[in-house]
């Protein structure tokens, strides 16, 4: 498997162009400048920059077990999404975050199965206590759905709740309120491809494409 990565890294070096050279030297030169934080999911399958076939620069982002914004905390812990967030807001004036969120998601799957009296962890549980409110909600609401259907509630409603969570950082919520910053929460079906987005007037998400996605 190492060698297969070295390969790749063989052939990106082969395909390095005098078009990125250039891209490099001003983005070296000028620093980085993106405009738009993604807040996306470990998931190997699930790659920001390819899905939205992202040039180098332009997405500042944190991956992290489910994608999750915890609430805003002053409490001396380790926050490493917290921090991201507040050098893209406060020293990069991201002008959007998007909260990334994906179908067949392991860290809510370990939620969904806690709900249903499952296993332990040492921290992935722990984590996904970030978004508890949302595995009680379709817990409640959702019991005539099928497991896999109760799943994909429960990976949507975490997006939700994370991006309730980003209105409690103090510089969130005042650049929102400001029309400074906009937020967005998508969802990613991987097995068709399609990504999603949370629609704020039926709370609903919607393909981003209306349906004319190239099939
Ligand atoms: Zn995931």
């Amino acid at each position: 498997m190492i060698d297969d990565l070295i390969e790749g890294y063989r052939r990106y070096r082969a395909g390095w162009t005098e078009a990125e050279r250039e891209l490099y030297r001003q983005l070296v030169e000028h620093g980085q400048s993106p405009k738009v934080m993604v807040i996306a999911c470990c998931d190997s399958r699930v790659d920001p920059s390819i899905i939205l076939d992202a040039k180098p620069g332009s997405l500042f982002m944190v991956r992290n077990i489910a994608n999750l914004v915890p609430p805003f905390e002053r409490d001396g812990a380790y926050h490493g999404t917290s921090a991201a967030l507040e050098f893209a807001v406060r020293r990069l004036a991201v002008d959007h975050i998007i909260v990334l969120g994906h179908a067949h998601c392991g860290g809510i799957r370990a939620l969904y199965e806690e709900n249903q009296e499952s296993s332990a962890s040492d921290f992935i549980l722990g984590w996904m206590r970030i978004v508890a409110e949302a595995g009680r909600h379709v817990h409640e609401n959702c019991r005539n759905l099928s497991p896999p259907q109760q799943r994909r509630a429960l990976e949507q409603e975490a997006i939700r709740v994370s991006i309730k969570n980003l209105l409690t950082f103090p510089w969130i919520e005042s650049q929102v309120r400001a029309g400074k910053l906009h937020l967005h929460g998508w969802y990613y079906a991987l097995a068709e491809g399609i990504l999603m987005a949370l629609d704020p007037l039926s709370n609903e998400f919607r393909s981003l494409l209306d349906g004319n996605e190239a099939k």
